[in-house]
């Protein structure tokens, strides 16, 4: 595992060196922004402290991830929500918060490692069903070929419904899934947005609706026999 650690205190680099030393992990440690991009090159893991001398952290966390391919794990002193949302949205893979324990953090580079290596090697097949393509992973949707724009929550119940791959997503599984809550107009907004959807694609017969119970794909599009 190839690291780098971008952090311009001398205490801290030092420390972390050490203790990662012991368990077996080799830092290569640079403090400035400068030298960051350059020596970021064909690294696995880039070990980010947001607080430089030279550069705003959250630019050069924009511009490591625009220029390389190693996992980005922000280690800050800055712990508000907002710097994490911040950090989050400008590339980093994780978030830690200083002071640390060394133990988690490596646990955390491991498991970011993981997940991109999942992320990469298996890209899932796209739904297909009747002539309607799903590329989930890059949010795209095709009937007949043609791109559809869909909206995000449309995106998410076009994705539950198909997945389900002709049985029955019960109304209150769909809202509490794509909403995230349930309220009292929640069933009307489902039936529209399901509306919405079936006016996109251009396939009104795709989603069935099952009166009281839910959605799912017709039998056709479903690939089975009629249940
Ligand atoms: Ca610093």
């Amino acid at each position: 595992m190839h690291v780098l650690l971008i952090e311009d205190d001398v205490h801290v680099g030092a420390a972390l060196r050490s203790a990662l030393a012991m368990r077996g992990v080799v830092l290569e440690w640079v403090a400035t922004g400068h030298e960051a991009l350059e020596a970021a090159d064909g690294c696995d893991v880039v070990l980010l402290d947001l607080g430089l001398p030279d550069v705003n952290g959250f630019d050069l966390c924009r511009a490591l991830r625009a220029g390389t391919d190693a996992a980005i794990v922000v280690v800050s002193a800055r712990g508000t929500v907002d710097d994490r949302i911040v950090g989050l949205s400008s590339g980093a893979d994780d978030y830690l918060v200083k002071p640390y324990n060394v133990d988690e953090l490596l646990a955390r580079v491991r498991a970011v490692l993981r997940r991109r290596a999942i992320g990469l090697a298996s890209r899932p097949e796209p739904l297909r069903f009747g002539d309607v393509e799903v590329d989930v992973p890059g949010h795209k949707v095709f009937a007949g070929g043609e791109p559809i724009t869909l909206s995000r929550k449309e995106f998410q119940l076009l994705v539950m419904i198909a997945a389900a791959d002709g049985d029955v997503c019960r109304r209150e599984r769909i809202i509490a899934e794509v909403w995230g809550e349930t309220w009292p107009g929640a069933n009307r907004t489902l039936d529209v947005h399901v509306g919405y959807l079936r006016t996109k694609l251009g396939r009104p017969d795709l989603i069935i609706t099952v009166r009281g119970v839910g959605y799912r794909l017709s039998a056709d599009a479903a690939g089975r026999t009629a249940r």
